[in-house]
């Protein structure tokens, strides 16, 4: 890794480079998200030290949208364990996009906890005894890995809940073979509103971080996620994190990560530093296209992959 005044330089370069990349589309499946300014475009780095470095419109609030589903998959694993949640999710990457609606074809369960499925089936196991018992538990969690109070964005969450057929079915479909329970409606709340948190992009960074500095919140030193977990959740971001570019991502980029429909993407450098990128512009997977390009970038610069020789 470079020292803090090289990357800064390094990130406000990147910004510079990329901040004309106009391709790619704001999604608007989610009615509400193609309100999204396209042009906003932040990268943020927290070290596990605490130390952060910015550029770009990093205190603007998007909903953490795919990026909830490892942190709900940490806390399904503090709060049941690992075979508890296995029963109900699987670790394998699937290749299809995220909202397929798919099961395993022997186990019956989601591919893994990064598509839809699996994180409605997460959902369902962390919701609370009623609906805002189970969404006020993840956000209070959440909060622990950032230094500020987070909300559920009502907007969204009513265009999720409104527009979510794909998932309902999803659910559907899993009730009807045993991996969820019968309270379906809940636990699609429970999903809806985890994806509908709004988050900005340093609140991003310092999730990863949290990950990164084995579950200890750097900044503010509280325990954001049990250390028995963050490796599951770890390997698991590696391998399916990305949609389906999760192969050519691990190629390429090598830095376990997660990227969201609202066009976030964090990821972390174990032991080193979170890292988080905003830009709304999506690819024809779901990915932000700056967002891509600055990460590729970031990796190989600063030698972040996880199997670089020469880091
Ligand atoms: N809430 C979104 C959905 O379920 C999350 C998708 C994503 O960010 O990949 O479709």
């Amino acid at each position: 890794m470079l020292n803090i005044a090289e990357l800064q330089q390094l990130i406000t370069h990147l910004h510079e480079k990329y901040r004309d990349l106009d391709e790619g589309e704001v999604a608007t499946y989610i009615p509400e998200l193609g309100k999204a300014n396209p042009d906003h475009f932040g990268i943020c780095v927290y070290t596990v030290e605490g130390q952060e470095i910015s550029i770009g419109d990093t205190g603007v609030e998007y909903t953490i949208q795919s990026i909830c589903k490892p942190l709900a998959f940490a806390y399904a694993l503090e709060d049941l364990g690992r075979d508890k949640t296995l029963m109900h999710v699987g670790v394998e990457p699937s290749g299809d996009s995220f909202n397929s609606i798919e099961l395993d074809p022997v186990s019956r369960r989601p591919y893994n906890p990064m598509v839809n499925a699996g994180a409605i089936a997460v959902a369902s196991l962390i919701k609370g005894e009623n609906p805002e018992a189970g969404v006020g538990r993840f956000l209070e969690r959440l909060c622990k890995a950032t230094d500020r109070n987070l909300r559920v964005d009502q907007a969204v969450l009513q265009s999720e809940t409104l527009t979510g057929s794909r998932n309902k079915a999803i659910a559907y479909l899993m009730h009807n073979f045993g991996v969820i329970d019968t309270e379906i409606e809940h636990t699609l709340h429970q999903y809806f509103s985890q994806c509908s948190v709004l988050v900005n992009t340093r609140d991003l960074a310092l999730m990863a971080a949290s990950i990164a500095n084995l579950g200890e919140n750097p900044v503010t030193g509280a325990e954001a996620f049990s250390v028995q977990y963050t490796r599951d959740v770890l390997a698991t971001l590696f391998t399916c994190g990305m949609y389906n570019y999760a192969g050519e991502w691990a190629y390429r980029v090598g830095v376990p990560a997660k990227s969201g429909v609202s066009g976030g993407i964090m990821g972390v450098v174990n032991r080193e530093a979170g890292i988080a990128v905003y830009s709304p512009r999506l690819d024809a997977r779901g990915n932000s296209v700056r967002g891509i390009a600055v990460f590729r970038e970031l990796a190989e610069e600063c030698g972040l992959h996880a199997f670089d020789v020469f880091a």
